[in-house]
């Protein structure tokens, strides 16, 4: 398949072409996505593996994310360990057998906190260690934040177990190659001017506990899904991020703004009822191969409308459908069509699934398929 515009298309030409459920993801359009956010923020962008860890998916965009990859796991570890791209490792979990692999595969450590150091200190003099990254929790700002109005999280350190943390590395001899900071998912809009401000004036207190000069900052990120089309000032953002001494490189790190709108989530519709006036598409997949859709986090679920493809027969009622998966769960319904038809063997197509949906889906409930994979230019 060329490009993703042509999903639609081809399903109406050539309806056996995809094996349903399935998830196709564009490596253009994760280009796309990319060097635009990079272009926008003028700095660093690190991909955090975890919103999309398709092995074929990272082999293909391999060119793409030079910058670095952020693992959470040792087992995403595993399957990037190797390659060209700077590694970071991030977890306040990370325990001895992690820490040793990201060592040992010259993966570039974020430490959590000082306890982890401890772990460290056994690795000390006997194999080379990558500067570590100092992760600070998002409270540090607050002493230069006007309006500090994150919610609270258990990642990183404050300013004691920053001092502290340095203190140990000096001790160690583990050289700091720079922070991290992340103040959430969806947080960067609102947050990027005033954190930029407060992180611009910890730059000197961090040095001076460094007693040297603060080489690498990561001030994360949190994009939306379509940043593209929020009216956030980059420009401004960019002139506030000249402001940071030249000798401290700055960085970002996404997941949901690379791969989200880069996926699509193919489900086929098998049968058709309606129950008390209320029609329903029972498709060939659901939550138990994209558990997001299903909007089960959700208090309020608005479910997405996908777009459908017509493929055999007229299509049934038009008016208010659910799509409804193959769990055999109450809540695993997955999408809404309102004042349209649909019918059985038709294609149903959602938008905006390459992030979390494929890697936050964790079913072997009832055995269920899980959905293929299609890579397209
Ligand atoms: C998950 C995560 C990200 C990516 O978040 P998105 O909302 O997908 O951009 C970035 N940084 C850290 C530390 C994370 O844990």
């Amino acid at each position: 398949m060329q490009s993703i515009e042509r999903l639609k298309p081809m399903l109406q030409e050539e309806p056996c072409a995809l094996s349903t459920p399935c998830y196709v993801y564009s490596v253009s359009a994760v280009e796309r996505n990319f060097k635009a956010l990079k272009q926008a923020l003028g700095t660093q962008l690190i991909y955090s593996f975890k919103a999309n860890s398709n092995l074929e998916l990272m082999v293909r965009c391999g060119h793409i994310f030079t910058d670095g990859i952020e693992l959470a796991s040792q087992g995403e570890l595993g399957l990037m360990a190797t390659g060209k791209a700077p590694r970071y490792i991030n977890n306040p979990s990370a325990d001895k057998n992690f820490l040793r692999a990201a060592i040992a595969s010259k993966a570039q450590i974020i430490i959590d906190h000082p306890a982890q150091l401890e772990v460290m200190k056994d690795f000390v003099g006997k194999r080379p260690i990558a500067p570590l990254i100092l992760r600070l929790n998002p409270c540090v700002l607050s002493d230069y934040d006007p309006q500090p109005s994150l919610r609270a999280n258990h990642f990183g350190m404050d300013w004691p177990l920053l001092q502290q943390a340095i203190n140990r590395c000096q001790q160690l001899q583990l050289e700091v190659g720079g922070v991290h900071l992340f103040t959430g998912s969806y947080q960067f809009e609102r947050h990027a001017i005033s954190t930029a401000q407060a992180a611009l004036q910890c730059v000197e207190r961090i040095q001076q506990l460094l007693d040297g000069p603060l080489n690498f900052l990561n001030l994360g990120g949190g994009f939306d899904e379509h940043w593209q089309q929020n009216d956030f000032d980059f420009e401004q953002y960019r002139h506030l991020l000249a402001e940071f001494p030249s000798h401290v490189t700055l960085a970002h790190e996404s997941g949901r703004g690379i791969m989200a709108s880069a996926g699509h989530f193919v489900t086929k519709v098998r049968y058709t009822k309606t129950i008390e006036d209320r029609h329903y598409a029972i498709c060939d997949g659901g939550m138990a191969q994209n558990f997001l859709l299903a909007q089960t986090e959700n208090t309020f679920r608005r479910y997405a409308q996908p777009t459908v493809v017509h493929n055999t027969t007229p299509a049934g009622h038009t008016g208010t459908w659910l799509l409804a998966g193959t769990s055999c769960n109450k809540d695993d319904l997955i999408g809404q069509l309102n004042d349209a038809s649909i019918g059985v063997g038709d294609f149903a197509i959602f938008a905006d699934c390459g992030a979390y949906n494929a890697s936050y889906t964790v079913s072997p409930f009832l055995n269920l398929p899980t959905a293929n994979t299609y890579i397209v230019e």
